[in-house]
């Protein structure tokens, strides 16, 4: 044993005077012959062993059981019980027994949240120690990466995705590469997840206990008020659209667990996310304000002239614009609908000086009044 063992040895014996120990397989009382050892799975079921005797019981085999008892009882702690339950996660804790762990964090335990990879590893006595970086960046050599240690610089980091824009939706799935925190205790390593991907440790163990508290569009849309009171009047019809729009995996890491209202489940596909989404977030209460407006108004019929390849080409870009791949089509790839050059052909062939498409206003009855106008003034 090294002096941090003897260390967490003594608080284990001080934890034994005053009640019996049972963890992760580790099993220790105290009896009125002495102490007590007994360790599941393994041939040790000690009795009426003495203070020394019980030290000299904790054999190298032995030893992990009690700094890792050491490190879950007493530096993790029970304070912060969605902190505590994610890393036993991170570990598998509930899975397999302490030797087989411990061999798992000697070789790194891996866990993804969202884009972000947390490694688990095995450092002095039992202490664990994480890393955290994009999952993008697994394979590549830590010296590579910016490095960092504060949690709160992962602010930072969330802030602007690769392209420079910023990003209102945290759990966006495009939270920049090239960064790490190579060495964090549990504590920061669960702060800088948090920072990145705010509340979704919590909700995802409040999920785990039955406990997580959902609110659904209608009661979202009812308690709105000032400027966003608007989108309670959005039909049932346009959230499924919203919700299609905005919570699915290629938009939203997280699952979106709330519905139109309880009982009442959309048919938009929620996502397949590890952390749940419990109510409708603000950035789609304030792009619903937008849509509840445009919602109003009533449908036109329209005659514009186009030529199939232009219909086709028309419904390519808001395919690409929608599904954000404008950026991926080069200059050179003009067969491509959403191209640059093909899309500044179509305006010049087929919109006016006013930016109609085909001449065809889009307040045919306002165009007409301004026309006479013209006229009158002439
Ligand atoms: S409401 Fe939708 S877009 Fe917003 S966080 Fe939840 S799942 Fe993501």
């Amino acid at each position: 044993m090294t002096d941090v063992q003897d260390e967490q040895l003594d608080v284990l014996l001080q934890r034994v005077d005053e009640e019996p120990v049972a963890f992760d397989g580790l099993h220790a009382d105290t009896a009125d012959e002495g102490y007590t050892l007994a360790i599941d799975g393994m041939e040790v079921d000690h009795g009426g062993l003495t203070e020394s005797e019980f030290r000299d019981a904790i054999t190298e085999d032995i030893a992990p059981y009690v700094t890792n008892w050491y490190y879950w009882q007493v530096t993790v702690g029970d304070s912060g019980r969605h902190r505590r339950a994610f890393l036993r996660h991170a570990e598998a804790a509930h899975e397999h027994p302490v030797p087989e762990r411990y061999d798992a964090l000697r070789d790194e335990m891996h866990t993804e949240w969202g884009e972000v990879l947390l490694t688990t590893t095995l450092g002095d006595a039992g202490e664990r120690r994480y890393h955290v970086r994009h999952v993008d960046d697994a394979g590549t050599d830590p010296a590579d990466l910016d490095t960092h240690e504060d949690p709160l610089d992962a602010r930072e980091i969330a802030t602007y995705d690769d392209r420079g824009r910023y990003r209102p939706l945290k759990t966006a799935p495009s939270l920049v590469a090239g960064w790490i925190f190579p060495d964090l205790d549990g504590r920061d390593a669960v702060e800088t997840l948090d920072v990145l991907y705010p509340a979704s440790i919590a909700n995802w163990n409040r999920e785990r206990e039955g406990e997580l508290d959902v609110t659904h569009w209608r009661e979202t849309a009812d308690r709105q008020t000032g400027i966003y009171g608007v989108i309670e009047e959005m039909p049932r019809e346009g959230v499924e659209w919203i919700a299609e729009a905005c919570c699915v995996d290629s938009q939203c890491l997280k699952r979106r667990e709330w519905q139109y209202d309880e009982g009442d489940e959309l048919e938009a596909d929620g996502g397949t996310g590890t952390f749940p989404c419990r109510e409708p977030c603000s950035l789609v209460v304030a792009a619903a304000r937008k849509w509840t407006k445009l919602e109003e108004e009533k449908t036109q019929t329209y005659e514009f002239e186009l030529t199939p390849s232009e219909k086709e080409q028309l419904e390519e870009i808001v395919e690409s614009v929608a599904d954000d791949r404008v950026g991926e089509i080069r200059e050179a790839d003009v067969y491509e609908g959403a191209n640059r050059y093909r899309a500044r052909f179509l305006r010049s062939k087929r919109f006016d000086s006013d930016g109609n498409l085909s001449g065809t206003p889009t307040h045919p009855d306002e165009h007409e009044a301004s026309h006479a106008d013209d006229h009158e003034d002439h």
